[in-house]
């Protein structure tokens, strides 16, 4: 049987682990490294799918957590699917709606069978286990879906993060046992183990010996610094194997993404650039900028002079920070469509330099503009 999903690496960046592939599935081709904005309720919050098409996202993510919450996946599985519901064309991923039981539920008890909790909607008591996460997965119908996996605080015992990695591990084989539809959607595996490299070690060994179509990197940008994060990265995406994807989990700022495209990182996904839009905060080329700041309101030039998304080429930051300041809706789907744009233009610039070995001369030149390399330069 042919997998669901196949990566085609085609070339490697000469002075560093960066490469430059393309993820073939179901519902399209997207060159990597990639950006993958997130629609959580299947919806990217204010935008069309047109808008996404328009603006070069191959992929996006919906959590499965909210959607067998609410509408349930048996309704998105009567309407056709995931990309039939949210006519959505391209891919979609999904995770496992393992980290929203660990961050958003209550009264969570984890056992080896699976996690017994209650929902933040209604209060209603739950179990979500490998196989529940791959059946609801399985009737939402991505392209990618995740294995359950236990994501455990960065700075966690190495005793407790031992004992979750092996449960991890245990809970991807049961995921990968469940799965119903290997023919068109691809199961990812997720590393974990925290800041320990035996660990990761460990993780990977296991899920490596699985043979997943992909494999995702978890449980990092959970409070870690950026060098932390890094220092995993440099000893982790080596374990993973050449000719599958890899997929670091929840990652959304632009030095990260830089960084993490320097180590190997072919996907990255995070909630960042849309929800700092909705309160007017948007990433331009010469850093971040508070739209919605008083020294913007006679300001008659676009949000970044550099970008030509339909944001930057039609409006002024007098305007959308008179919008956001009015409670305009416009305002935040201005401010939203810009910052994805800026992220997925990020990643063509990255795959442009990874084509030209020049990935390090273009990151010291990005993080300069940006103010990355300033004292105290903010986290976006
Ligand atoms: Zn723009």
């Amino acid at each position: 049987m042919e997998p669901a999903i196949k990566y085609r690496l085609i070339k490697k960046e000469k002075h560093t682990g960066a490469r430059l592939g393309e993820l073939i599935t179901p519902h399209g081709t997207f060159p990597t490294p990639m950006f993958m904005p997130v629609g959580t309720q299947a919806s990217v919050k204010s935008l069309a799918p047109e808008e996404l098409d328009a603006m070069g996202a191959g992929v996006i993510l919906s959590n499965t957590y909210h959607l067998w919450l609410r509408p349930g996946e048996q309704i998105v599985k009567e309407a056709g699917g995931l990309h039939q519901f949210m006519n959505w064309k391209k891919g979609i991923l999904t995770d496992s709606g393992g980290f929203q039981v660990f961050s958003l539920a209550k009264n969570r008890d984890i056992t080896e069978e699976g996690v017994h909790f209650k929902d933040h909607l209604s209060g209603a008591k739950r179990f979500l286990s490998p196989e529940v996460a791959i059946q609801v997965e399985n009737d939402l119908g991505p392209d990618i879906m995740m294995s359950l996996d236990e994501c455990p605080p960065f700075f966690e015992t190495y005793d407790y993060v031992q004992k979750s990695v092996a449960r991890t591990s245990r809970w991807a084989e049961r995921g990968l046992k469940a799965h119903q539809h290997p023919d068109y959607q691809g199961l990812f595996g997720i590393v974990q183990g925290a800041g320990f490299k035996d660990l990761r070690e460990q993780s990977a060994k296991d899920l490596v010996s699985l043979d997943f179509p992909g494999y995702s990197i978890g449980g990092l940008s959970v409070g870690e610094s950026k060098a932390e994060m890094n220092h995993v990265l440099d000893f982790t995406t080596p374990l993973l194997p050449e000719n599958k994807p890899r997929y670091l989990m929840g990652v959304g700022s632009a030095d990260a993404l830089i960084d993490g495209a320097i180590r190997g990182v072919d996907m990255f996904d995070c909630v960042l650039p849309t929800r700092i839009a909705r309160n007017g905060t948007c990433m331009t080329s010469h850093g971040r900028l508070v739209v919605k700041n008083a020294k913007y309101a006679h300001d008659f030039t676009p949000l970044d002079d550099n970008c030509d998304c339909y944001t930057c080429r039609n409006f002024t930051r007098a305007y959308i920070r008179h919008l956001i300041k009015a409670d305009e809706t416009f305002g935040l789907r201005l401010t939203s469509y810009h910052n994805l744009y800026f992220l997925l233009h990020l990643m063509q610039q990255v795959r442009q330099a990874i084509m030209d070995d020049n990935l390090l001369e273009f990151r010291e030149h990005f993080f300069e503009m940006y103010g990355f390399n300033k004292k105290n330069a903010k986290n976006f």
